[in-house]
This record gives C-alpha cells, structure tokens and sequence, in this order.
C-alpha cells in the first residue's frame, strides 16, 4: 500500500506528540522530518508538538524551498544535507533530551561502553563541535559526525537520529537516549571498561541478523 502525503503528515505529527511523551522532547524544544518523494515534511519552527496539526507539517523541496505559510524548523538544513548524505535515512529527529544533552554539553563522544552503541552503525557515537543552532556549519558539523553511523551529538545543544522511516527513528532515539543515561550512570562510578574493536566486531556482524525472521538454523 502507497502512502499518501495525507498519511505521512498525520505519521509525523503523531510522533512528534509521542517524543514529547517518552521525555525526548519539552515545549519547542526538538524537531522531526520525514522524506518525501525528492524532498521532506517537517515540522514548523517555534511551534510545540500539543499546538500543531497535521496540517501545519511542512513540505519542502531538495533545494529547500517550502510551501505553506508556517516557517520550517530551524534545522531544516540539518534535516536536507543528512537526507542527502544518508541515503538510508527516512526519517530524522533532532532532540534536547536529558541523558544526550548532558553528555554533549560535556562534548563526549560515547565509546564502546556497551554493546548496545552497535545498533548506531559502529564502535562510538560521536559528538559534533558546537556551531550555532539553525546554521548551515551546524548541519556541516552534523553530517561529518554522522560517517557511518546513524546518530550523533550535537556540542552543548542535544542529539541526531535518523532511521529507516519515522517509527524505527523513534524506536532508535529511545533506544539512543537510553545509551545516553547508562552512559552517564556508568561515569558516576569512575571509568568503565570499555569493549575491544575485536568485541565490537562481532556484535556489528551479530546485528546484521538480529531480530530478522529465522532462516530454519538456529545458533
Ligand atoms: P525549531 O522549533 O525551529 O525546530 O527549533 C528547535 C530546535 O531544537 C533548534 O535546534
Ligand atoms: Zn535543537
């Protein structure tokens, strides 16, 4: 079944309600797109989730020319260079969540701490330097941190996540801010051991399997 653009911006206000639900997300604070034949429907700057309809999703196009009378988010650059560079990208959301922002106000990365940092493409997540919110070196800074994996931080400002479309986005940066509060739990009792490249190997490899239908061979 093909979705409609009708569809697709009920989908995205719905999550943008649910991440303020799961905690990712307070006031204005945060946005969500999701890809659209060439272009994207994101959400309108400066507007809460509880305020908005679907109706007031914003349509813009590859070049990021918008339609509609509502100003795309801030971050709508962000939001078009990652469709761009990610072509595994469906859907982005950007959050000031608790655990991801404390760490990237302290401009970590997260290592292999545990082996559940995998899930985001490799061995760390990497944290962008700061740049100012809404600007192209923002998106740049973003983009560079997001090589081969499908979230970052952002210095002194919150979290990226993208995913195959808007619920496994979801999925992912609840799963991602978990990390981020297990993370933070860890470092309350000094440095914790961190797993080798070799460790980390095998889960990568591990993960490619994961959660798929069985093949009639069980390990
Ligand atoms: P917008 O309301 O413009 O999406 O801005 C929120 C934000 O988080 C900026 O980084
Ligand atoms: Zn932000």
């Amino acid at each position: 079944m093909s979705i409609t653009e009708e569809g697709l911006r009920e989908e995205l206000f719905a999550t943008t309600l649910e991440m303020g639900r799961s905690g990712l997300n307070v006031g204005t604070s945060g946005n969500a797109s999701v890809r659209w034949g060439t272009g994207l429907l994101i959400t309108p700057s400066g507007i809460a989730a509880s305020a908005c309809t679907p109706a007031d999703m914003v349509e813009l196009d590859s070049g990021g020319s918008a339609t509609g009378t509502l100003a795309p988010s801030s971050e709508w650059q962000l939001h078009r260079d990652i469709y761009a560079a990610c072509p595994g990208a469906g859907a982005i959301l950007h959050a000031h969540s608790p655990f991801a922002t404390a760490l990237a106000c302290q401009r970590r990365h997260i290592p292999a701490f545990h082996y559940m940092i995998a899930r985001f493409g490799g061995t760390d997540v990497r944290c962008a330097p700061y740049a100012t919110f809404g600007t192209q070196a923002l998106s740049d800074a973003a983009v560079a941190a997001l090589v081969d994996r499908s979230a970052c931080l952002l210095a002194n400002h919150g979290m990226v996540v993208f995913g195959r479309d808007l619920a496994h986005a979801l999925a992912q940066a609840i799963e991602f801010e978990t990390l981020c509060e297990q993370y933070w739990r860890t470092l309350q009792l000094g440095d914790p051991v961190l797993l080798s490249a070799a460790e980390m190997t095998e889960v990568i490899e591990r993960f490619r399997w994961y959660g798929r239908p069985r093949d009639g061979s069980a390990s």
